[in-house]
């Protein structure tokens, strides 16, 4: 009971560090050109990484989305991994910037650039988009032997996220906006 109650309290400290977004309607949408395009930017404090900003555009008209972070203080390039091997290594939080390569061997790559977004999640969040990029792969293929591995990647991502299974996690971002805050990630200069 004793832990429950604690945990409530840490949620709520949790929620409480991030700031209410400021949000400014009707921008000029980059895409389409419209009126349509809304801008949130709000603030969030991460215990071992500080103060990072969140900024999003979204546009009503064409679907366009955008989303970054970035940490207020500036930081050295990064090149951190992570052996992930277990059910409790899918809460550890990930931060990743749109700078950020995401890689997991023998599986695929997250590239950085212009249509690549920065969010806050956890290796779980991670892992399921890696699922959905090798889902796509899957419907995709032309031949049988794509679709099949394709389809065995997909099994293991699944066992990894059960805790059955273990992948290597690695983020390397020049900008240096991106974290895996856990005592399990190694650290390396870019
Ligand atoms: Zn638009």
């Amino acid at each position: 009971m004793k832990d429950r109650v604690a945990k409530k309290e840490t949620e709520k400290k949790e929620e409480k560090a991030e700031s209410t977004p400021t949000v400014v309607h009707g921008e000029t949408c980059p895409i389409c050109h419209n009126k349509t395009l809304t801008l949130a930017e709000s603030d969030i404090d991460i215990p071992f990484f500080g103060v990072t900003y969140l900024f999003s555009m979204n546009c009503s008209s064409c679907g366009y989305h955008k989303a970054d972070i970035e940490a207020d203080e500036q930081k050295p390039p990064i090149k951190v991994s992570i052996d992930i091997d277990s059910e409790k290594d899918m809460k550890i939080r990930v931060i990743k910037s749109s700078n950020a390569t995401v890689k997991i061997p023998h599986i695929g790559t997250i590239e950085p650039g212009e249509i690549s977004n920065g969010y806050i999640t956890n290796v779980e969040g991670i892992l399921q988009r890696f699922k959905k990029m090798t889902e796509v792969l899957r419907d995709d293929a032309e031949d049988k032997a794509d679709q099949k591995k394709a389809k065995n990647m997909i099994k293991k991502i699944t066992r990894v996220i059960w805790g059955q299974d273990k992948v290597k996690l690695t983020i390397e971002d020049p900008s240096g906006n991106s974290a895996i805050i856990s005592d399990k990630a190694v650290k390396k200069k870019l």
